[in-house]
């Protein structure tokens, strides 16, 4: 039986962990859940799989409970959250944002194998959480389905030798739009994504490619490659997850409907593979897969995010700190869609470089960035 302190379980990765625990409560079970604010789904998470504990990390969200319901400890706050990750042997980090650094820095400082679904971890902070790893001897298991494709093509090895790394994108809700349409569309449009049903902030993300920008810095890391090796394809029906090339010539593709849940299981029950539900994919139904360039001017957050992570050191972090003000702006209607790069770069522009060797220097590059991005939103310059 395995425990799992799952960290953000009620948003869109954490609820499809609890699908997949739900399947194999012979095999798993949670040791923790914690969330930040949404009581209601989260004490219906809480009843149904009865971790030891249960936290909230927004203050007061218990207000009127009892500390312990039925073998169950509830309390409130990052520290109680952070002290979950003591006692598992699975840390499943799966909280959005900055935020999400601090769990997979403790979940490595306790020895635990580390499921990693939070990105802003490896795009801010990659050298630090990879040096630690590695000096602790952590089993880091991606779980994005774009590196979990890679790692599957890797034969489960991060370190196996390859020439190249093939990224896919569906290419979000907007591609082939101009520069004009794109600075019309509106939230609505933006949440809508093709083919995957995700949190606002990557889905936001997914359309203006930043996404896709962080999950090359994230490939750099997890595997070592540099980033002439790191390529990236649309594939618009998100059927090829992500290829991996080989000395030879070869090229291993993994493919499957597109589903979070296959990756999120193989994190945890990897090297077997157990049913999931999902069906095969029907080849000859979808009759063609393609694949497209992307389209790089439109969307200017892909190179920023590129163009940060060729210059490492705290760049990548700003970028992430700027990018989650713009895009929160984004969404509270403050400013339009082709705004969010605007302000990106503009905080770049702004960042002197700073050295990120440990997680006070990420906060205070992460605290930076915000505070002039919500400067450049608020002048309109
Ligand atoms: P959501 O916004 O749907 O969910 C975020 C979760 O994190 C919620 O449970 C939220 O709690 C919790 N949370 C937020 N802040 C904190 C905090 N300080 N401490 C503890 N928990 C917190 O996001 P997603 O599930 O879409 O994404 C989660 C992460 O996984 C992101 O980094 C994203 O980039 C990455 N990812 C997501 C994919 C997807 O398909 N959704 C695919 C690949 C990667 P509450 O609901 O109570 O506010
Ligand atoms: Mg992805």
């Amino acid at each position: 039986m395995i425990s799992i302190a799952l960290i953000g379980s009620t948003g869109s990765i954490g609820r499809q962990v609890c699908s997949v625990v739900g399947r194999y409560p012979d095999k798993f079970r949670f040791s923790a859940l914690v969330a930040r604010g949404n009581r209601e789904v989260f004490l219906s998470q809480v009843s149904r799989f009865r971790p030891r504990r249960a936290v909230l990390t927004q203050e007061g969200s218990f207000a009127g409970m009892p500390s312990a319901i039925d073998g169950v400890l509830f309390s409130e706050g990052e520290e109680n959250a952070l002290e979950c990750i003591e006692d598992c042997d699975v840390a499943f980090v799966a909280a959005s944002g900055f935020a999400g650094l601090k769990y997979s820095l403790k979940a490595i400082a306790c020895g635990k194998r580390l499921a990693l679904a939070n990105k802003e971890t490896l795009v801010c902070g990659g050298g630090l959480v990879m040096r630690e790893a590695a000096r602790r001897g952590i089993d880091l298991v991606p779980v994005d389905s774009e590196h979990s494709a890679l790692w599957q093509a890797l034969h489960f090895d991060r370190r196996a030798p390859f020439e190249q790394l093939i990224l896919t994108a569906s290419g979000g809700p907007f591609y082939g739009k101009s520069k004009a349409e794109l600075a019309a569309v509106t939230v609505r449009d933006t949440l809508r994504h093709p083919t995957w049903q995700m949190g606002a902030k990557i889905t936001v993300d997914s359309a203006t490619l930043l996404n896709k920008g962080f999950e090359v810095i994230e490939a750099k890391w997890l595997y070592d490659a540099p980033f002439s090796k790191i390529r990236t394809v649309v594939q618009p029906t998100s059927i090829v997850h992500s290829m991996v090339a080989f000395a030879d010539g070869s090229v291993l593709a993994q493919m499957s409907y597109p589903t979070m849940e296959v990756p999120i299981q193989l994190a945890l029950t990897y090297p077997d593979r157990l049913p999931s539900g999902l069906q095969i994919p029907d080849f000859a139904a979808l009759g063609e897969i393609r694949f497209l360039p992307l389209e790089r001017k439109a969307f200017p957050c892909y190179d920023l995010a590129l163009t940060a992570g060729e210059m490492g050191d705290g760049y990548p972090c700003a970028l992430n700190g700027a990018g989650e003000a713009a895009v929160h702006a984004f969404l509270r209607g403050q400013i339009g869609f082709t705004r969010i790069a605007e302000v990106i770069e503009e905080v770049l522009s702004r960042t002197p470089r700073v050295r990120a060797d440990d997680y006070e220097s990420l906060c205070e590059i992460d605290r930076r960035a915000r505070g002039e991005a919500v400067k450049i939103i608020g002048n309109g310059v």
